[in-house]
């Protein structure tokens, strides 16, 4: 198939979230043009790809996702496109997931007779680490420079560049947040597992039984018991958790909601990857401030 090269001889690259594309331009810079197949304020596991996306893939020299089953809609999306080049082994294939030492993947959670659900092979959410923005971003030079060998200086340099920056980055971080280490938690979705460990918040559960399931009225009202009983005063929603439930369960808990960014763009602050720490930083030291 004939791929389009974009404007100057770049590659088009198309990735499954904002993350990955803020990372890919990190690293390919104006040697690339990136386009995201999920909008930044919507549920990653769970998106609806557009025809004119469908035709921006086939023009693509590069398919990055988060992989195992964060996608689930990426199967359908491939199947209807046909193209063989977007396989596992495939240099025009990139699963960010290679390398990274994940969360969660201890207890197989493949269970069919629950519906959907989701993170049945560890937990997908690693890009909110930002220490995995390391393999992430090698990965990310390795699959560029083997379609673009001409640009591998480029990419270096550019990568290097990007982890200047984040080195900084995450000292400030951490110590911002340092004096609330310890603080205990209740998630919505379980988004924010490699964040929490990386940053020192203890997540006690999450109103989802099961990851991408909902939760029922019993496992609500257990979850308020358990959260009143250890006196837990923070609830981490995403943006697009449903409102009325989160909202139930603050008032019923007594806990404060702090509601943070997973991706890249889900708030017009967070608009490259560092950013988007710096904006969840601010929301939950804001959130420890006022719940004082
Ligand atoms: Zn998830």
């Amino acid at each position: 198939m004939a791929v389009a090269p974009v404007r100057g001889g770049g590659l088009l690259v198309v990735t499954t979230s904002t993350d990955l594309k803020a990372l890919v331009e990190a690293v390919g810079g104006d040697r690339v043009e990136v386009e995201s197949l999920a909008p930044p304020l919507h549920d990653p596991h769970a998106v609806e790809v557009k025809p004119g996306q469908l035709a921006r893939l086939k023009a693509a020299a590069l398919l990055v996702r988060i992989g195992l089953d964060h996608e689930p809609w990426l199967a359908r999306v491939l199947r209807s496109l046909g193209d063989k080049r977007f396989v596992r082994g495939s240099p025009h294939y990139l699963d960010t997931s290679n390398g990274i030492d994940l969360l969660q993947a201890e207890t197989p959670r493949v269970r069919p007779e629950r519906g959907a659900h989701v993170h049945s092979f560890g937990n997908t959410h690693y890009w909110l680490d930002p220490e995995n923005a390391r393999p992430m971003t090698a990965n990310i030079l390795d699959a560029l420079a083997g379609l673009a060998p001409g640009d591998r200086a480029t990419f270096e340099a550019n990568r290097a560049r990007f982890l200047s920056r984040l080195e900084p980055a995450l000292a400030r971080w951490s110590q911002r947040l340092a004096p609330h280490r310890g603080t205990r938690a209740v998630v919505v979705h379980e988004s924010w597992p490699y964040f929490a460990r990386r940053f020192g918040l203890v997540i006690l559960g999450a109103l989802e039984p099961t990851p991408g399931v909902p939760p029922s009225p019993s496992s609500l009202a257990a979850l308020v018991q358990k959260m009143r009983e250890t006196g837990v005063k923070l609830l981490i929603a995403d943006p697009y958790s449903n409102t009325s439930v989160v909202t139930q369960v603050a008032e019923r808990s007594g806990a404060r909601v702090v509601t943070l960014v997973p991706s890249v763009g889900g708030d017009p602050a967070a608009r490259d990857y560092l950013a988007l720490f710096d904006v969840n930083v601010a929301r939950l030291v804001e959130a420890f401030a006022s719940s004082r």
